[in-house]
């Protein structure tokens, strides 16, 4: 086949079983070379958890037109992102990423090199958080479609039955409210990226914040192991996740946008939106934390020691029942828990 014909090879020229194997070659043989390990290739995957510990399981898809468009978003980011946001949730409940299988749906039509680029985006992430491909699934589709599934560890459940974890129900009147590193980027990102403004400069690094985000792996380990007991992930906004925890948790929470650590990126282009960016916008890997003000300040020498990346304070847990937000001026302005609604979203998807 000479190399024209090979870049613009179809996955009806190659067939499922074809296209398996490429991507099995693209994945490469670590995980098949795990003890304990069954990958690619057999009827289902297999792996050992480590003694002591309690398995997380979770599953997020991206569907085309509807979480992202070709238009907008490279192959390769769109592997990363797809693998990302699954290893964001296992981050979140402060457990270490350990498989993956992904679903990969598209039309025969698709090219086989932007499926090997998707893969390749998948595999960079997945090298990066010590994730192991183990298997999947190819359906024809009209979209593309990438899921994920995958399972993580908690830290060893020690003498006690229960694992430690980062939960939604563990936010208790008095502690703080946290987040790590800086808000609004992905969602000023995606903004940019649907009005087709010119990039460039600060503007590249809004893009990379919404097609790159950086799941909060060993930070989220860093403060379990340090006695934060509650936590989640900043995927759907820090309103809705300060909802969350208010009704997982039964508590309420004031929020104090004056405190935002507003992404200089996001500052720079819309000054006049950053704080709603920040406030509402999602696609954010952060972790959202309570604990109590102790906790947070034992830990805080050693975190900076260990990451470059900010811990800030933005409000604290009250008692039931609102969220409450205080304007640039401190007045509450109002409560509310918008954040990103899938079917609210969705055009009659
Ligand atoms: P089955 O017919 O038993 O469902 P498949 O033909 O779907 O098996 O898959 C064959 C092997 O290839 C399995 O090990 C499966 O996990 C793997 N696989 C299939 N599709 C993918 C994919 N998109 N990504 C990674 N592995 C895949
Ligand atoms: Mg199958």
């Amino acid at each position: 086949m000479s190399i024209s014909q090979g870049i613009r090879r179809t996955l009806r020229d190659v067939g499922e079983f074809g296209l398996i194997d490429l991507l099995a070659a693209e994945i490469g043989s670590g995980a098949r070379s795990s003890p304990g390990v069954v990958g690619i290739g057999d009827d289902a995957a297999v792996w050992r958890p480590s003694p002591g510990t309690s398995t997380i399981l979770t599953t997020d898809t991206m569907v085309q037109d509807v979480h992202f468009r070709l238009e907008t978003i490279g192959w390769r980011d769109l592997g990363w992102k797809a693998l990302a946001m699954n290893v964001s949730d296992v981050a979140a409940m402060g457990g270490r990423p350990r498989n993956a299988v992904v679903t990969f749906g598209g039309p025969a039509s698709t090219r086989v090199d932007d499926v090997l680029e998707l893969y390749a985006g998948m595999r960079e992430l997945a090298e990066r958080f010590g994730v192991a491909l183990i298997g999947g699934d190819t359906v024809a589709s009209p979209l593309v479609i990438v899921g994920a599934t995958v399972t993580g560890e908690t830290l060893p459940c020690g003498g006690g039955d229960d694992p430690p974890l980062l939960r939604r129900d563990a936010a208790r009147p008095g502690d703080g409210i946290y987040v790590t590193g800086y808000l609004g980027a992905a969602a000023a990102g995606l903004e940019l990226l649907e009005r087709r403004e010119p990039t460039g400069g600060v503007r590249d690094a809004l893009v990379r914040a919404h097609a790159r985000p950086t799941p909060r792996v060993p930070e989220a380990i860093f403060l379990l192991e340090r006695g934060v007991r509650a936590g989640a992930d900043n995927s759907d906004g820090l309103t809705r996740q300060a909802w969350l925890f208010c009704r997982q948790s039964r508590v309420g929470a004031v929020i104090d946008t004056r405190l935002l650590p507003v992404d200089p990126s996001v500052t720079a282009v819309f000054p006049e939106r950053a704080t709603e960016l920040a406030l509402h916008g999602g696609e954010s890997y952060e972790l959202v934390i309570t604990a109590p003000h102790p906790v947070v300040e034992r830990l805080r020498p050693d975190w900076h020691a260990t990451f470059d990346l900010p811990l800030t304070k933005v409000g604290h847990i009250t008692e039931p029942p609102d969220v409450v937000l205080l304007d640039s001026a401190g007045r509450p302005v109002r409560s509310g828990h918008e954040g990103f609604d899938h079917f609210a979203a969705a055009s009659g998807a």
